[in-house]
């Protein structure tokens, strides 16, 4: 056994009680754990302050060295605290504790002097500190070994059990110093050298204690770079191996009905970007692999019938095709488009969803296992195992994101080879993330919307101003246009959430009285009944406005609405938005998406929604998301998982070292594709470590 497995509670100072806090925030098991658990920034603790100087928008924390002059514990039982008041000639401050107050009064000795670290917060101008970190002069003068320190990532269970950066950061200075002979370099010795980095022991002793800031610099550079070529060597091992399998089913006809549909069916001139994405799926399907293929497309792009086409192609060589979207509306719309434009051609094409009824159900199953059905469209429902295909043979998943990866992957195992998958999105997916997440498949980009569409105006709006906005809403009204007025939804199960939406609808009725105006009502939450229904009155003209919940977010198709209305457009996220505003410009009029915001809006709601207004590009916007909110916490890479447990680098920064990376990934595999020589071998284990636990298979579910 590598002796950095060995168990946490083994490490002095550690013991069975803490190592169980240990694993459970930290998810720290091993001694290797805690030695990859990072700072995640750093003081100058060589620096001491002056309590007179201290400013009161001092955010981090300072350093200060004081005489205690008093203290005095307050309050009775938990609420019960310890003030302890220090000078250090320059001014005064008080210490607060809440917690281990008897044990701290018997620490401090009036009279003393110490070294007092903290973040300062003012009480009517008064410096005071809570829980600061404090230390007898002398212990610190002689373990103050540099002027930086490390802060490490608490959390509130290990503040409240007496576990602090300090306590890290000490149980550091333990395990180093068993650790430390133990350490293997993990990459190969050619890699180290050519790309200029700092030899691991170096690197891991300098990411805890820095010599300086330019070996912290290198250190951190050295550990990203390995996090990174590590994911990517591994994503590039599984796609090598999906390659080599040859195991995708062989599409060689273009037949009938391909052929009948192009010809006579289809409603408009594709554009060459839906042409070209036709072809690649096409090249795709005739080399005897499984297709595996993102294809990302803005809203309106046209992404539909490029599915379609590629269902017509399995048709012309014997296979079943389904396609799967994430919601009810969505799978409705599409059906009767697809089994509109399939009218007379002699393909057979059904719906499936969690409300279809039983009967129609034991038909649909009847006939997908006789083979009679070539294209079934639905939502989740596709996935159940009573779903049984004769012969599937192409799977069109539409607004992946929406999916968890479980879900997808168990459409594969509905025929002996894996069918072909062509995953669609429309919300588009930095670079950086498509690469990690996404690094073992084919892209196929949509970047061109169909011809005569006019560019939607977007408007950012104040509710100061909202009787102007509805001013205007009653002017397009007059000219025949519809109207979304969308209401946020944080979880779709909270009642609260619908207060908006009830609200807003009463103000809404109000401000367009029926019958001169006819508004209708959707959400999530309504029976699929009442939504179709709802639906149905806005598609066909009868209703002039529709309030809804982002349930509309998704692929609703009503060419004549040309106004967007989101209330509360700060809560909204960006893709998300940008979603929204898809829903109009669809016909051949001007469209508007209108952006309501409360009048006082925070540095990145005001960034996000000025984007919105300076932008239609959706990568563009896509790039901003994630450098405002981090990759972690983009929309689609939340619900997927990112299947990687990255603890220093960062996707959304780290562009050129995630390229870098790549690069030397790929040359290696091209010498060694199963890094079997010796010199590779210990990069074996060490993919192990950046995979997360529960394991994804990307070549299976993407
Ligand atoms: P999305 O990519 O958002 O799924 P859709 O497939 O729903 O887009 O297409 C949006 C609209 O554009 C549909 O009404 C569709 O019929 C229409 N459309 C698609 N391709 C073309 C084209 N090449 N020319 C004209 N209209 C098109
Ligand atoms: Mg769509």
């Amino acid at each position: 056994m590598d002796y950095l497995d060995s168990d946490i509670k083994f490490l002095a100072g550690v013991g069975d009680k803490r190592a169980a806090l240990l694993r459970q925030e930290m998810g720290v098991h091993t001694f290797g754990d805690l030695l990859y658990y990072f700072p995640f920034r750093y003081v100058d603790r060589s620096r001491v302050a002056k309590i007179a100087e201290i400013a009161e928008d001092q955010v981090t924390e300072v350093q200060i060295r004081a005489r205690v002059t008093g203290m005095q514990a307050v309050g009775e039982g938990p609420r019960k605290r310890l003030v302890v008041f220090v000078d250090d000639g320059s001014g005064r401050a008080e210490l607060v504790w809440f917690r281990g107050v008897n044990w701290m009064q018997k620490q401090l000795e009036p009279g003393r002097e110490y070294i007092i670290f903290g973040k300062p917060a003012f009480f009517m101008h008064n410096v005071s500190m809570v829980h600061p970190e404090v230390d007898s002069v002398s212990a610190e003068a002689s373990k103050m070994q540099t002027g930086v320190r490390g802060v490490y990532p608490m959390t509130e269970k290990l503040g409240s059990s007496n576990i602090t950066s300090k306590t890290i950061y000490n149980l550091m200075r333990t395990l180093w110093q068993q650790v430390a002979p133990h350490i293997r370099e993990t990459l190969p010795a050619r890699i180290v050298l050519q790309n200029n980095l700092m030899p691991l022991k170096e690197a891991l002793y300098n990411i805890h204690f820095p010599a300086s800031e330019q070996a912290l610099l290198q250190a951190r550079w050295r550990l990203k770079f390995e996090e990174l070529f590590l994911v990517q060597l591994s994503i590039l091992m599984m796609r090598n191996n999906r390659i080599e399998k040859g195991n995708g089913f062989v599409f060689e006809r273009v037949g009938e009905y391909f052929n009948r549909f192009y010809t006579e069916k289809l409603p408009f001139e594709m554009t060459r970007a839906q042409k070209r994405v036709v072809r690649e799926i096409r090249k795709d399907t005739l080399t005897g692999r499984q297709m595996n293929r993102l294809l990302q497309g803005d809203v309106g792009s046209g992404k539909t019938i490029v599915a379609l086409m590629g269902a017509l192609l399995a048709k012309d060589n014997g296979f079943q095709s389904c396609i799967m979207a994430p919601t009810e509306i969505l799978a409705g719309q599409h059906y009767e488009s697809i089994a509109k434009m399939l009218n007379g051609m002699g393909v057979t094409v059904a719906l499936l969803t969690g409300s279809t009824r039983k009967p129609l159900r034991r038909i649909i199953d009847r006939q997908l296992r006789g083979g009679e059905l070539d294209i079934l469209i639905g939502t989740h429902a596709l996935i159940e195992d009573t779903v049984q295909f004769n012969n599937l043979g192409f799977v069109v998943i539409d607004e992946q994101h929406r999916f968890g990866v479980e879900q997808r992957s168990r459409l594969w195992a509905k025929n002996m080879v894996p069918p072909h998958v062509l995953v669609m999105t429309a919300t588009p997916i930095p670079r950086t993330l498509a690469m990690t997440l996404y690094g073992d498949l084919d892209v196929s980009v949509i970047d061109e919307l169909p011809p005569g569409r006019k560019p939607i105006k977007t408007i950012h709006a104040y509710d100061a101003h909202r009787l102007r906005v509805f001013g205007f809403i009653r002017e397009e009204i007059k000219k025949g246009r519809q109207v979304y007025i969308v209401y946020p939804l944080i979880r779709e199960s909270e009642k609260l959430d619908y207060k908006d939406l009830e609200d807003g609808y009463a103000g809404i009725t109000a401000a367009f009285p029926y019958p001169e105006y006819h508004t209708v009502v959707v959400h999530g939450q309504m029976s699929s009944e009442n939504k179709e229904y709802g639906m149905n009155l806005f598609k066909t003209g009868q209703a002039h406005i529709m309030a809804a919940t982002s349930v509309i977010e998704v692929g609703v198709n009503v060419p004549n609405a040309s106004i967007m209305i989101v209330e509360s457009a700060e809560r909204f996220g960006l893709s998300q938005l940008h979603q929204l505003r898809g829903r109009v410009g669809r016909g051949s009029e001007q469209s508007y998406c209108i952006l309501m915001t409360k009048d006082r809006l925070s540095k990145e709601s005001r960034k996000r929604i000025e984007a919105m207004v300076a932008t239609n590009d959706g990568f563009e916007l896509a790039e901003l998301d994630m450098q405002l909110r981090g990759p972690g916490d983009m929309e689609g890479t939340r619900q997927s998982g990112l299947g990687f447990d990255l603890k220093i680098a960062n996707l959304a920064k780290d562009v050129q070292l995630m390229e870098q990376s790549r690069a030397v990934a790929r040359d290696l595999l091209g010498e060694d594709p199963e890094l079997s020589h010796p010199e590779n071998a210990m990069l074996r284990n060490a993919i192990a470590r950046v995979k997360k636990v529960n394991e994804v298979d990307f070549s299976r579910v993407l």
